[in-house]
């Protein structure tokens, strides 16, 4: 990692590059932060590490999490209201989430439909519902939180809000997962917008920390310190920087401080997620909130997992097997020490493996198959007898085609019969992290000692967004872009750049 100190103005011999808004990362926070700053009149400078735009966004599968009532949701018959949406945020993405930020993000995100549409983004009015990890064609609408799915579709949570289906997914041609997903039918239009907005963008160009000026006592941020080609670049910021460069997934030493769960299990991230902008603006001050909060995915295909049981290290299960599989990956991680095995019978297998999936690769071989559970769960080395009473229980329960202990729904829930099969799935899960910049909700990075940082915007993963606890699909790219437009308006509109002119040199 290099040197993350902030750097003084007066000690900048040449500024290479300048621009009113200067925003690092050309990735989903980024890209929206460049219209917005565009769009309020600002000469914008993307400066991006790597050789091209996208990032993460580019190869992600392009799920984003809107409701409230979107053109989409209503297009396809789905009553969804901004309270209803929030009561659910509230519930799935805690505890600790930010019901201000959440309550805000809900009553904007019909808008922000529109606002995606605006800019070119395409969504196929079609309805997804099966379990998956992505839609497995170009299906513009399905769950990517567990909403239709215990806890949230049972009392008491069903009296508080209705399933509503939030995972908006751009239409794709030739889908490819995490080459051409998605996620790229995302970012392609929003770059085009921003080019012609006249946005300018750098490439190979690596920032490495903040340039400050002092500015009524305080530090003020007034541009950043790049690296390229082995060289020094110092890129001035008329107005503000915005941080848009990711998630810390990808920095091992951040990763063992903050969120343990996660060494050596990076994933829906890309290695340049390191932690930079988190880093740099620490070192000026900045605040940062639930640093140990990380997605979790889970590697198992949802369309088999819904049709068995999975079960922990002592065969027990701890999990509705329909509900989201980022439920899942937490449930496994968190409590109950990655230890998960699926346990199905043959003809629920080759049901799962008949429907059509978006992770074909996740439909591998059993490990164990057997004639009897008693013979699965000596040849998986259980302890006698605790996977024989978890399906003798599941089956009593299953005959009347419900499962009071977990509520799996009623349409996945069937007998398990013989011959039976278990798949070894400890260590099946990997994620990316959540915390990050504690911003306000126009993205002004806060200080420690309360109030914002003159001049220092951020968004997307290298902030704290709308999760804490929990996790939904979509969360990522949702909050990442709506409030990258916020922080990008809100550089736009900076005063305090005059005053700053006179202490840069
Ligand atoms: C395979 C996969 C599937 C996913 N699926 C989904 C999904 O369906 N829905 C969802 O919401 N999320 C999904 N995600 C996660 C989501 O893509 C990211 O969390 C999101 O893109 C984060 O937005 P961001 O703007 O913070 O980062 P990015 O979109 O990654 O943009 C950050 C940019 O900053 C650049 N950068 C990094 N360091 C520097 C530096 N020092 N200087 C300059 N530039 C720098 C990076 O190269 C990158 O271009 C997925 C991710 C992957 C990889």
């Amino acid at each position: 990692m290099q040197d993350v100190r902030p750097v003084r103005a007066d000690r900048i011999e040449q500024w290479e590059l300048e621009a009113d808004v200067v925003i690092a990362g050309y990735g989903i926070a980024g890209v929206c932060a460049a219209i917005e700053a565009a769009r309020a009149g600002a000469d914008v400078l993307v400066v991006e590490r790597t050789g091209g735009w996208g990032g993460a966004a580019a190869l992600s599968g392009g799920w984003i999490y809107l409701g409230g009532g979107t053109a989409l949701q209503r297009s396809l018959g789905f009553d969804d209201t901004p309270e209803n949406m929030e009561r659910f945020l509230c519930a799935a993405l805690g505890p600790g989430a930010d019901e201000a930020r959440i309550a805000d993000y809900s009553r904007g995100s019909a808008a922000h439909y529109d606002w995606l549409v605006d800019c070119g983004v395409e969504f196929k009015p079609e309805f997804w519902g099966e379990p998956g990890w992505e839609v497995p064609h170009d299906e513009g609408l399905g769950f990517s939180g567990g909403e239709n799915a215990a806890p949230f579709n049972t009392a008491p949570a069903s009296d508080r809000f209705s399933p509503a289906p939030r995972g908006h997914v751009p239409r794709m041609a030739d889908k490819r997962t995490g080459v051409r997903g998605a996620g790229y039918m995302l970012m392609r239009p929003l770059v085009e917008t921003a080019e012609r907005l006249g946005v300018r963008a750098e490439y190979d160009l690596r920032v490495a920390s903040l340039i400050v000026a002092e500015q009524d006592g305080v530090d003020a941020v007034v541009g950043l310190k790049a690296r390229r080609y082995g060289h020094d670049v110092a890129i001035r910021a008329r107005r503000a920087v915005v941080l848009a460069t990711g998630s810390f997934a990808y920095n091992a030493d951040m990763v063992a401080a903050h969120a343990p769960r996660l060494i050596g299990r990076p994933a829906a991230a890309i290695e340049e997620h390191d932690g930079v902008s988190i880093l740099m603006a620490q070192a000026v001050g900045a605040a940062v909130a639930h640093m140990d909060a990380t997605e979790v995915a889970f590697f198992g295909d949802p369309q088999l997992l819904a049709r068995g049981i999975l079960v922990n290290g002592r065969g027990q299960r701890f999990v509705p097997e329909d509900t989201y599989g980022g439920r899942i990956g937490q449930a496994t991680l968190v409590t109950q020490d990655n230890q998960a095995y699926l346990v199905l019978d043959e003809a629920a297998h080759e049901a799962g493996c008949a429907t059509a999936t978006s992770t074909p690769y996740f439909r591998q071989p059993p490990t164990w198959v057997a004639e009897s559970v008693a013979e699965l769960e000596a040849e998986m080395g259980l302890p006698d007898g605790v996977l024989q009473a978890t399906v003798e229980l599941y089956n009593r329960h299953a005959a009347r085609g419900v499962d009071p202990v977990l509520g799996k729904k009623p349409e996945w829930v069937r007998p398990i019969g013989t011959p039976v099969a278990a798949f070894d799935m400890r260590g099946f899960t990997a994620g990316f992290t959540l915390g990050g910049l504690r911003c306000d909700l126009d993205g002004r990075v806060q200080h420690v000692a309360g109030g914002a940082i003159p001049g220092l915007y951020a968004a997307g993963r290298c902030t704290w967004g709308l999760c804490a606890g929990g996790y939904a699909s979509g969360t990522s790219l949702g909050d990442g872009s709506f409030y990258g437009r916020r922080a990008g308006a809100a550089a736009a509109c900076e005063h305090a750049a005059e005053v700053r002119e006179s202490a840069v040199k």
